[in-house]
């Protein structure tokens, strides 16, 4: 009997599926989205993250159950293209020795700069204001401003 209601409710299934779009990397991506949000606002417990939440589980829903597969295969593309560029995005900052790891590294207390003149990047001390720079590599003098 059980077995029978299970096989039933898995034809219906495939047969309501049929045509229908199904999971991609993109709902998986929504789908951890959500996660992350709500575990955020079970300690921040904001309506509006809330709502977020429910936009991003319709859209998820609506992506999977469409039947214009190919808009959502462009979609679910445009999605990849976007994840990979972060990845390498991420995999240059977190390159031990690269200018943005060592920008966030420095930041209390040193500020890198490009001397106008050789292209080079300087690693300056932290001063805050307007000050002269003598370029090591170049010898010629520009000015830089610190704000923060
Ligand atoms: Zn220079």
């Amino acid at each position: 009997m059980y077995g029978d209601f299970m096989g039933n409710f898995r034809n219906k299934l495939i047969r309501f599926m049929y045509g229908r779009y199904g999971f991609d990397q993109l709902c998986f991506a929504l789908l951890v989205v959500c996660f992350i949000l709500m575990a955020i606002n079970s300690v921040v417990r904001s309506p509006v993250i809330g709502i977020i939440m429910w936009i991003i589980l319709a859209w998820m829903t609506f992506r999977s159950l469409s039947k214009n597969i190919y808009k959502r295969q462009k979609e679910n593309e445009k999605f990849l293209k976007f994840w990979n560029f972060v990845k390498i995005k991420w995999s240059v900052i977190k390159t031990k020795g690269s200018i943005t790891y060592r920008r966030i590294k420095d930041i209390k207390t040193h500020r890198y700069r490009k001397c106008p003149h050789c292209k080079a990047v300087l690693r300056l001390p932290k001063k805050r204001g307007r000050h002269a720079v003598d370029c090591p590599r170049c010898h010629k003098e520009f000015k830089v401003r610190v704000w923060m």
